[in-house]
């Protein structure tokens, strides 16, 4: 079994769905509300246990009802949460505004995610037991230094998908063994928007690139090898929310179990393509069963 560890974010999502966004001092009448666990950190580790890893989640909550929530929505996917703090304040929070032509709009609060800001009692070991480590950017970049620098130490394979997109510091590259970005992070990144230059861009910082390309599936990239793009499975989709999470969750219990890099791609692609098809974020990922079955 791939052992995870997973050093990221935690949010409750709050979606309204509206027929159209409020400008500035507008009041609207939406149609629903809705409630959902998400955060990149947390979405990555449901995706990786529902795919058949064991998985840990370092990180924290608040000390409210929506911290008991995200907590029981890790446990219930099988995720460990013994190093999930919960700390006093606010979990962090996504208030998300979906207007009828299912375009967003999204302000996260960090809340607990942002006094993360480094390892605690029993996280270095941690990380240390696990066969690679999940980082995103909804944590503050202290605490994702600290965990790749952790890992680099104990010889773990550090995974990044870096969003939301910012500038990353050299230190943090040099420590990176895949970096996962979507086609607009690694424009974002790079100032190229053709996904084949700024993979080969990001080489000079990191040994290997995934670029996900939506509909279009990836481009995988790596020192010294040709590029290689793994088509998506065709497929109808209505939500494609948490699509890259479920890939690299997908991806990394794939590559933990020591599978061939172009055999891991397709099999995360078959689990992003089920999870595209299903509304939702942790809700949509499939299980390790259901993404052998589309797979084969
Ligand atoms: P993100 O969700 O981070 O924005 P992408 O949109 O690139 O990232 O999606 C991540 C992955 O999810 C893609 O590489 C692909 O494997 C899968 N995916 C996304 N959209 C679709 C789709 N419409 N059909 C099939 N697979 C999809």
């Amino acid at each position: 079994m791939t052992a995870i560890a997973v050093l990221g974010s935690t949010n409750m999502d709050l979606v309204a769905y509206v027929p159209k966004a409020p400008r500035l001092g507008e009041t609207v009448t939406g149609s629903a509300f809705r409630t959902v666990p998400g955060g990149k950190g947390a979405n990555q580790a449901v995706a990786a246990a529902r795919s058949g890893g064991e998985v840990v989640m370092i990180g924290a909550v608040g000390a409210d009802e929506f911290g008991v929530r995200l907590r029981s929505a890790l446990t219930a996917a099988g995720v460990e949460t013994a190093a999930l703090r919960t700390v006093e304040g606010a979990s962090g929070t996504a208030h998300i505004t979906v207007d009828d032509e299912g375009g967003n709009s999204i302000i996260v609060i960090p809340g607990a995610n942002g006094g993360v800001t480094g390892l605690e009692a029993g996280d270095a070991a941690r990380i240390g037991a696990a066969d690679l480590l999940l980082l995103q950017l909804e944590l503050p970049m202290e605490a994702v230094l600290a965990g790749a620098s952790a890992a680099r130490a104990q010889g773990v394979r550090t995974v990044l998908t870096p969003a939301p997109a910012r500038m990353l510091p050299h230190e943090l590259l040099g420590l990176v063994d895949l970096l996962v970005p979507n086609e607009h992070e690694a424009a974002a990144l790079t100032g190229f928007t053709d996904p084949l230059g700024a993979a080969e861009a990001l080489l000079r910082e990191v040994p290997e690139v995934v670029v996900t390309l939506g509909a279009a599936g990836v481009l995988y990239a790596a020192r010294g090898q040709e590029p290689l793009t793994v088509p998506a499975p065709r497929v109808r989709a209505v939500d494609t929310t948490a699509a890259g999470d479920t890939f690299v969750g997908a991806l990394a219990v794939a590559l933990g179990e020591g599978r061939p890099m172009p055999q891991a791609l397709r099999w995360a692609s078959a689990a992003a393509a089920l999870s595209v098809q299903r509304p939702g974020a942790q809700d949509s990922m499939p299980t390790r069963a259901e993404t052998d079955a589309f797979a084969a």
